[in-house]
C-alpha cells in the first residue's frame, strides 16, 4: 500500500499568473490518481508529476468557479487516447464535484450581476458541466475515432453530483460518504465560500494516512471537523492585509474575507483540527513573487504546534502514517455497510439514501453504471523511495454519496475522533 500527496498547481483565482499553475492536486493510492480540482494547467502538470493519464480513476472538485474546473476538459479529453486495455476502453473517469444549488444564488450581500448567462439552467452542477464538455467537444469524441484508434468515448467520464446540506453559520453539517472501496474512502463536507454554494472540502482515508483538502472556505467549523486527526491538511490561503496594500479597496477587501481564509487565521484551524502537517496551497496572491514561501509558513504557522509547509507546484508527500486505515479496519468498513444490506451500482445522485430505481432519472442511472476495473495499479514512484513497487488489485467498486454513519469509529487518522463527533443522521439534499 503506498499513497502520496502531489500539489499539482498552487495559485489562487482564475487570472493566470507567471510561474505557478491553478489549484489542482492528487491522491495516488496504490497508482491510482485521485484528482482534486482542475485549475489551470492540470493536465500538463499531471504529466509533469508522472502521473498516467491510463491511472487517472476520479476528479474532485471542490466547487464550481473556473479556478477550480477551468482544465477539466483537458483532464478528461487530452488521455483518452490512452485510457484503453487492448481493444476494451478502462473504466470511465468518475468526476465527483456540488449538485446544482436549488436556485441561482442571490445576489444579496454581494456584487451584482448583470446578463444572467443560460438562464434556462444559469446554475448548473457537476453532471451538467461534465455532459456540456462532452457535448461541446462532440465532434473531437464522434470525428477522431475515424482517424485514430480511440477507446469508446461513451466511456470516458461518468460525473457524479455530491449532495450535502449546504453550510450554515447555525448548524453543523454532516460529512457525506463519496465513495469507497478496498483502498480508499472519500468523505466530503459543505464549507463556506461565499455565494458559491454549495462548495466541498474533502477528505481522503487509505491504510497509509489522510489527507483533507479545505476547498475556498473561510474558517469553516465543518472543514475542522472533517479533517481532525488528518495527517495531512492541505489549506488554501490568502493574505488579506498584502492585498489591502496592493489595491484592494475596503468593499473587496471585506467581500474577500467573506470568501477565504486570511493567512492568520490558518494555523489556529489546523491546530483545533489537530492534523499533522498543513500545507498551503491556493495563494492568494497568487504571484510567486509577491509574498516568499518562507513567509507563508511563517505567518501561517503562527498558533500550530504540527509543521506549515508552504505548498508549491510538484511538491510530494507520501504518507507513511502507522495510524491509517488497516486492512483490517477498511473490511470492518465495508463490511459494516453491507450488513446494512449493499447498495445497488447505482445510485441516486442527489440523495444519500438508499436507491429506489422507479426514482432514477435516466441521466443518473447511466452515469452510476460502473464497472470493474482491471488491475491496473502497478506503480513505480522513485520519490517515494526503494521498494515501493505495488500490484494491488482492488475493488473498485464505487458506492455513491452516503451520510457517515458513526464517523468516528471509522476514520482512524492520527489522533482519533472524539466519541461526541460521532453522527448518525441520514442527510438529503
Ligand atoms: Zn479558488
Amino acid at each position: 500500500m503506498a499513497t502520496k500527496l502531489v500539489l499539482l498547481g498552487t495559485a489562487g483565482g482564475p487570472l493566470p499568473v507567471a510561474g505557478r499553475l491553478g489549484t489542482a492536486s492528487a491522491v495516488v493510492v496504490d497508482g491510482r490518481v485521485f484528482v482534486v480540482d482542475c485549475g489551470r494547467g492540470a493536465p500538463s502538470a499531471f504529466a509533469d508529476a508522472g502521473l498516467d493519464f491510463s491511472h487517472l480513476d476520479a476528479v474532485f472538485v471542490t466547487h464550481l468557479h473556473a479556478d477550480h474546473t477551468g482544465d477539466l476538459p483537458g483532464m478528461l479529453l487530452y488521455g483518452w487516447g490512452v485510457r484503453a486495455d487492448g481493444d476494451t476502453a478502462l473504466p470511465p473517469i468518475r468526476v465527483y464535484g456540488p449538485t446544482q444549488p436549488q436556485m441561482l444564488p442571490s445576489d444579496a450581500g454581494g456584487f451584482a450581476r448583470q446578463t444572467i448567462i443560460c438562464p434556462q439552467r444559469p446554475a448548473p452542477g457537476t453532471a451538467d458541466l461534465v455532459g456540456h464538455i462532452l457535448a461541446g467537444y462532440a465532434y473531437h469524441l464522434n470525428v477522431m475515432p475515424l482517424d485514430a484508434r480511440m477507446p469508446d468515448a461513451g466511456a470516458l467520464a461518468r460525473a457524479v453530483d455530491i449532495a450535502v446540506t449546504p453550510h450554515t453559520t447555525d448548524a453543523a453539517t454532516i460529512p457525506v460518504l463519496v465513495c469507497e472501496d478496498a483502498s480508499v474512502r472519500v468523505t466530503a463536507v459543505a464549507v463556506s465560500h461565499g455565494h458559491a454554494t454549495p462548495a466541498l472540502a474533502y477528505r481522503f482515508d487509505t491504510a497509509d494516512g489522510s489527507v483533507a483538502f479545505s476547498g475556498d472556505t473561510t474558517v469553516n467549523d465543518n472543514l475542522i471537523s472533517l479533517a481532525t486527526g488528518a495527517d495531512i491538511l492541505v489549506h488554501q490561503v490568502a493574505d488579506l492585509d498584502y492585498l489591502a496594500g496592493h489595491g484592494l479597496s475596503a468593499a473587496d477587501l471585506e467581500h474577500m474575507a467573506g470568501l477565504h481564509t486570511d493567512v492568520t487565521q490558518v494555523g489556529a484551524v489546523a491546530e483545533r483540527a489537530q492534523v499533522g502537517e498543513l500545507i498551503l496551497h491556493h495563494y492568494l496572491p497568487a504571484e510567486p513573487g509577491a509574498i516568499t514561501e518562507a513567509d507563508w509558513a511563517r505567518r501561517a504557522g503562527q498558533g500550530f504546534s504540527g509543521i506549515t509547509t508552504a505548498g508549491r507546484d510538484g511538491l510530494r508527500r507520501a504518507l507513511r502514517s502507522a495510524t491509517g486505515l488497516t486492512g483490517r479496519s477498511m473490511s470492518a468498513a465495508r463490511d459494516a455497510h453491507e450488513d446494512r444490506g449493499s447498495l445497488p451500482e447505482q445510485v441516486l445522485p442527489r440523495s444519500c439514501c438508499r436507491l429506489d430505481p422507479r426514482t432514477v432519472p435516466p441521466r443518473a442511472s447511466a452515469a452510476m453504471a460502473f464497472r470493474a476495473a482491471p488491475n491496473n495499479s502497478l506503480a513505480t514512484d522513485s520519490d517515494d523511495g526503494p521498494g515501493r513497487h505495488h500490484t494491488r488489485a482492488a475493488d473498485r467498486r464505487c458506492r455513491g454519496p452516503r451520510p457517515i454513519m458513526a464517523l468516528g469509529t471509522r476514520i482512524r487518522g492520527r489522533r482519533h475522533r472524539r466519541p461526541g463527533d460521532v453522527r448518525t443522521a441520514c442527510m438529503r439534499e
